[in-house]
Formats: structure tokens, C-alpha cells, sequence
């Protein structure tokens, strides 16, 4: 089989896929709770042949998926969870479906069933003799960044030649950049409730304790390095002025370039906090939410990636899609445009081709990569599974350039005419991992060179040894 039949069989395909992210779409599920967006996926691969494994990593919406034998074993990954309160319709507005509920402000609806239909389409590679197996990975929680974590702790990802992945975005292009490492760790202090009035002497405030944490990491950030983030939020400060808070809750994300550092910053964060505790007299206690690794770049992959996207060609957006679009850009910041176009450089998109992006809410042709050696300060739970196997990601163009990920223009847009660009994504994937599946060769150099970035060190897992699936934490927060 041909990459010219791949995309047929995906065009064959294109009323369910859009039909199966449109299900998603309409019933938005947060992470760890994405049982029927799970089900919704796993379906098609099971009825196909494919053999099905469900609670994966000890979580219940998590699967993989698998079908073929031997090697190459190339991996897709794909996620469903949806984000808090952006619930939004389809429509040029702010206009909730239900105010309050989540919504696919990330795209996930599209990233995970684009993953299904690229499977479903090397499937029939397989069966007309194409030797390997081909696994979908159905990844929950990624908003947290826990799903992955919790699934290359259990070794799943260890034996694969190769994982591809993309994201939905505003610009189609491969991605040599990587994504910072994160530790997420709650810190609750336990004190002493009194009368904050008539027996202050009696009681010992949990709150103050979080306080001089929070000024103790002020002074620690002179010291840290630049690229380096600590966030925090105090998700439990008291109930009332009259009383002394008997426990008071922070909780902070700390990022840097490697995990090392993040180890680093970490261990100095937890020094601070018993220090705190004792000026305060009170007591503390770690919770270790969750963590990732940073992001491995693999440019053989990504160089795969970018000749695929080059065969599939621009994405086939309607006149009524680029209408809607540049409904939805007129309602952004006008800079953002700018500073978008900023953000790539001059040899990759020059000048002449800027304007032409601005002279139209959806670009549709991919670019070359233009991210090599930068590293974004987010984080992905993809990182982890880049340190256990080869793994290459790529953005295409789902959305109006300048629009902002977790946006209610991108939710709108997610519902809509996104799916298209999550077509030209399924043919993106299904073609790389076809070149992959017929070329031993470039799979070495692919590990080579994974081997040079990791340097010979094994994948270790930054979750504690006894660790849960924080299944309370989704309803606050995005973390990527
Ligand atoms: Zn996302």
C-alpha cells in the first residue's frame, strides 16, 4: 500500500471521523473522567480487530490498542480530556452551552480521533501485508499531565521503534522545540485554630506558615535559572479573619528545561517548606500531584513528519470555514496576529509569505519546522514517552492564526471546521508511520539519536512509588 491509497482510505473514512470528534466535542469530559470519550474511541479500534488492553497505567480511561505482529512497532498517541468551564457554542461569540461546564478549548476531541483514523488506515496496510504492529495509545489526562506519566511508568511506551503524535494549532509545521519538565506538589500545613481576637496565643496559623513559604521562594528566585517557572496558588487560606486557620493549602508547579533541574528547584521548595513550618510552629505535608519530563525532539522522525505533510498538501478549508474563521480572529487582540508571525523566524516564513497569512484567518499549507532549539514554557505529558522510545510530534493548522490554546475561539472552532485540519493530521500520521513500517534504515538513525539525547540513562518516572490517579485536581486545573 502507497501513501496515495493511506489517504484514500482516510478521505473513505472522513464522515465518522468527523462524526466520532464531533461526539467528543459535544460531550466535553475532564481528565481522569473521560469514560465516554475513552469508550467512544476505543470502539471503532476493538470492532476493527484491533486487541484492546483498558486500564492502562491504573487508569481507568486509559488504553492501548494494538494490531499487526512483530517489528516495527510504531506508536500514535491520542488524547480526549476536555478543560474546566469553557464550554462555548459554535459560535463567533461568548456563548456558553452551559455556563460553568468544561469544554475542548485544547482540541483534544480532534487530537485523539485523528489518532484512530490514522490506525484504522495502516490497519489495512497491515492487511495487505505490511509487516509490524501498529498501536494506538489512548491517552487520558494530558491537561494535568499525569495520563502518559502514568503509562511510561508501567513501561508501555519501552518497546516501540517509534511514537508520532501532533496537536491542534493555528500554523501546520513538524516540532524540534521542546516542552519544559514539571513537578506538581501541594503543600497542606496543619496548625492550631483559635480566636483570632480573644486567644491568639493559642493558636498557630496554618496560613502564616504558607506565607513564609511563599516569601521564602521570592528569595529563592533570585538564585534559580532564568528559563526556570514557579507558579502557586493557595487553594485552601482560611475561612474566616476571626479565626486562626488551623490548615492552609499552596500549590505550585515548578518548571525548568530538565528534569534535573526541576529535581533541583524541587528539593529546594521542600526545604522551604519545613522551614516554614517550624517558624510557625505547625506541621507539614507533601502531596506530589504529578510531574513530566521535558520534551525530546527526534529530527530524523520530525524530518519524516514534514515530507508527509508536504505530500498531503494544504488543508482543504471551505470559503464558508475561512468565513467563520475570520469571524472568530476579528474577535481576538488584533496584536496577536503580529506577535504569532513574530514568533517565527524570517528564514522559515519570509516576509512576502507573512502577508500572505495575514490576509487569511486559516493558513493551510504546512511550514518547516521553525521551533529547533527553543523550549516552550509549558509542559506536555508527551515528554515522558520521548524519553522511553524515538517520539516525534507536529501542529496542524485547526485553528485562525493568533488563536490562543484554552481559548472559547478555539473551542468554537473545535466544534467546527477544525476537523479538517484533523483530517490533514490522520493522513500526516498514518503516512509517516507508512514510510516508518518500509524503512528500517531511517528507524535506526531515529535511534541513534535518541540515544545520543538520552544519553544512556533509562527512563525514570518522577511519580513517588505509591501514587493515585489525582482524580480531584482536574476540576481546577490545566497545567500543560
Ligand atoms: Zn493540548
Amino acid at each position: 500500500m502507497d501513501h496515495a491509497s493511506v489517504f484514500e482510505a482516510i478521505d473513505t473514512e472522513r464522515d465518522r471521523l468527523v462524526d466520532l470528534a464531533t461526539r467528543l466535542w459535544e460531550s466535553p469530559e475532564l481528565g481522569l473522567h473521560e469514560h465516554e470519550s475513552a469508550r467512544t474511541l476505543v470502539e471503532p479500534l476493538a470492532d476493527a480487530g484491533f486487541e484492546t488492553e483498558r486500564g492502562v497505567g491504573g487508569i481507568e480511561t486509559a488504553f492501548v490498542a494494538s494490531y499487526g505482529e512483530g517489528e516495527p512497532r510504531i506508536g500514535i498517541l491520542g488524547e480526549y480530556d476536555a478543560l474546566p468551564g469553557l464550554s462555548q457554542a459554535v459560535s463567533a461569540e461568548r456563548e456558553p452551552v452551559e455556563t460553568g461546564a468544561p469544554g475542548h478549548g485544547c482540541g483534544h476531541n480532534l487530537f485523539g480521533t485523528a489518532g484512530v483514523g490514522a490506525a484504522l488506515a495502516l490497519k489495512e496496510a497491515i492487511d495487505s501485508g505490511l509487516p509490524g504492529e501498529i498501536r494506538f495509545y489512548g491517552c487520558p489526562a494530558e491537561e494535568i499531565l499525569y495520563g502518559k506519566v502514568a503509562m511510561a511508568r508501567e513501561g508501555v511506551f519501552d518497546d516501540l521503534d517509534a511514537a508520532l503524535t501532533w496537536h491542534p494549532g493555528d500554523l501546520s509545521a513538524p516540532q524540534l522545540g521542546s516542552h519544559t519538565a514539571l513537578d506538581s506538589v501541594q503543600f497542606t500545613f496543619e496548625g492550631v485554630s483559635a480566636h483570632a481576637a480573644a486567644s491568639p496565643e493559642s493558636g498557630r496559623s496554618a496560613l502564616d506558615a504558607v506565607s513564609l513559604l511563599n516569601t521564602g521562594v521570592e528569595y529563592m528566585r533570585e538564585h534559580v535559572p532564568d528559563d526556570a517557572r514557579i507558579h502557586y496558588s493557595i487553594t485552601d487560606g482560611g475561612a474566616a479573619p476571626n479565626v486562626v486557620p488551623p490548615t492552609a493549602t499552596v500549590w505550585y508547579y515548578v518548571r525548568a528545561p530538565s528534569r534535573d533541574e526541576v529535581d533541583r528547584l524541587s528539593a529546594w521548595l521542600t526545604d522551604i517548606t519545613e522551614g516554614a513550618a517550624l517558624m510557625t510552629q505547625t506541621e507539614v505535608q507533601k502531596r506530589y500531584v504529578t510531574g513530566c519530563h521535558e520534551t525530546l525532539p527526534n529530527a530524523v522522525l520530525a524530518g519524516v513528519l514534514g515530507d508527509v505533510m508536504d505530500a498531503v498538501g494544504p488543508i482543504s478549508y471551505t470559503d464558508a470555514d475561512r468565513e467563520f474563521a475570520a469571524d472568530l480572529q476579528a474577535t481576538l487582540d488584533p496584536e496577536r496576529v503580529e506577535t504569532r508571525l513574530e514568533s517565527v523566524p524570517d528564514d522559515t516564513l519570509p516576509a512576502a509569505r507573512k502577508d500572505e497569512i495575514r490576509s487569511q484567518a486559516l493558513y493551510d499549507e504546512p511550514l518547516d519546522a521553525y521551533d529547533a532549539g527553543t523550549v516552550t514554557g509549558g509542559s506536555t505529558d508527551v515528554g515522558d514517552v520521548s524519553h522511553c522510545c524515538p517520539t516525534a510530534q507536529f501542529r496542524a493548522a485547526t485553528w485562525p492564526v493568533g488563536t490562543p490554546p484554552h481559548s472559547w475561539q478555539a473551542v468554537a472552532a473545535n466544534g467546527d471546521f477544525a476537523t479538517e485540519g484533523m483530517i490533514f493530521a490522520a493522513k500526516t500520521l498514518a503516512g509517516a508511520a507508512l514510510t516508518l513500517f518500509d524503512d528500517p534504515e531511517t528507524l535506526d538513525r531515529a535511534r541513534e539519536e535518541f540515544e545520543a539525547e538520552t544519553d544512556g540513562e533509562t527512563y525514570e518516572s518522577p511519580l513517588p512509588a505509591a501514587h493515585e490517579p489525582p482524580t480531584d485536581v482536574t476540576e481546577r486545573a490545566g497545567a500543560d
